[in-house]
């Protein structure tokens, strides 16, 4: 097959290129680099099954010809990070909003299936964890920025959705719960690197509000190996799907566990919600994916726990450092 990624360049892009590879594909990326980087993709420019092209996918006669020379179009391209959501919500709308409705509707005319990569953030505030793939989807206010990009993400998984109903282009909706692992970026707020980066600088560990919130944290090569099953999987089509691992930690006992597998003599720093993001900041406590309609469908399972996660980040980051001296 000749897969066609947009965002292939970022974090989650460039290791669903290198799987696709391993597997035997063509793969071409399309990225414009705002969150992506070329360093991501570096190692695969020799392979002549793969190509990249750096430029927006706005771009509509490019992204046309792309989606063209495709079979099918893994759809990864998007404002991520809620730092980077908070600061720059026009472009976050802008960006998750259009980039979607180009793609499906281009993609709608050549009928090349899409797998629209979605988020665990479209929960929003629901309390009744887990969180099913039918669960309601609770926003707070549009005063309050960090909700636009659930927001722009749920236009996105409706009209995916509305595609395959109405004009029956396939496509496939994947929420993905906090995923992590190595090339994954400090710079957009996430929390592990941004914890092991300021506990290998001896810097302090940035806990917001008192830590109590939780997440369950997925490593990026169980989702990579989700998305590649689930594009080839004719059963997934139409469907929405939750990806992630079901082991919850405490923000303040993940600081407590990244200062003590780095060795770090970095204190804990408690950082108010209002001065971390902005005033009227809301987080959700917590984040816990029910897993059984991936299960059910592919037969999938996350491999990797929190501490095979944090090994692969922290000993990135200690690469990461060797490098640069
Ligand atoms: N967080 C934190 N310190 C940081 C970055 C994040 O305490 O330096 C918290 C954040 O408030 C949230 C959790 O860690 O409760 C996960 O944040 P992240 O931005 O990684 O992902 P989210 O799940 O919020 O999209």
């Amino acid at each position: 097959m000749h897969y066609l990624i947009t965002g292939g360049a970022g974090f989650v892009g460039s290791h669903l290129a290198d799987t696709l590879l391993e597997q035997g594909h063509r793969v071409t990326v399309v990225d414009d680099l705002s969150t992506g980087s070329m360093r991501n993709i570096a190692h695969l420019r020799g392979n002549p099954r793969f190509r990249h092209v750096i430029d927006t996918m706005l771009n509509a006669p490019l992204l046309a010809e792309l989606v063209d020379d495709s079979d099918a179009i893994f759809h990864l391209a998007a404002a991520v990070g809620v730092k980077l959501i908070v600061e720059s919500p026009v472009r976050t709308i802008e960006t998750n909003v259009r980039c979607t409705e180009l793609l499906l509707s281009i993609a709608a005319k050549k009928g090349r299936k899409v797998l629209l990569a979605s988020t665990s953030e479209v929960y929003g505030k629901n309390a009744d964890v887990p969180f099913h793939e039918e669960s309601d989807l609770v926003l707070g206010a549009t005063t309050r920025g960090r909700w636009s990009y659930a927001c722009s993400k749920a236009i996105d998984e409706f009209l995916a959705i509305a595609y395959w109903r109405e004009k029956k282009l396939p496509t496939v909706v994947v929420r993905l719960f906090n995923t992590v692992g190595p090339r994954q970026s400090a710079r957009y707020g996430m929390v592990i690197p941004r914890f092991v980066t300021q506990a290998l600088a001896g810097e302090p560990l940035t806990v917001y509000g008192d830590g109590s919130s939780s997440r369950c944290f997925t490593h990026v090569s169980d989702v990579v190996r989700a998305l590649a099953a689930l594009m080839e999987t004719d059963a997934a089509v139409g469907e929405v799907f939750n990806i992630g691992n079901d082991e919850e930690i405490k923000i303040l006992d993940l600081a407590h566990r990244v200062r003590a597998l780095t060795e770090s003599r970095s204190e804990i720093q408690f950082v108010p919600y209002s001065v971390a993001y902005e005033e009227t900041f809301e987080d959700m406590p917590r984040r816990v994916p029910c897993l059984n309609k991936i299960r059910r469908t592919i037969g999938w399972e996350p491999e990797v726990g929190l501490s095979g996660i944090l090994d692969s980040v922290i000993e990135f980051h200690q690469g990461a450092i060797a490098r640069a001296v």
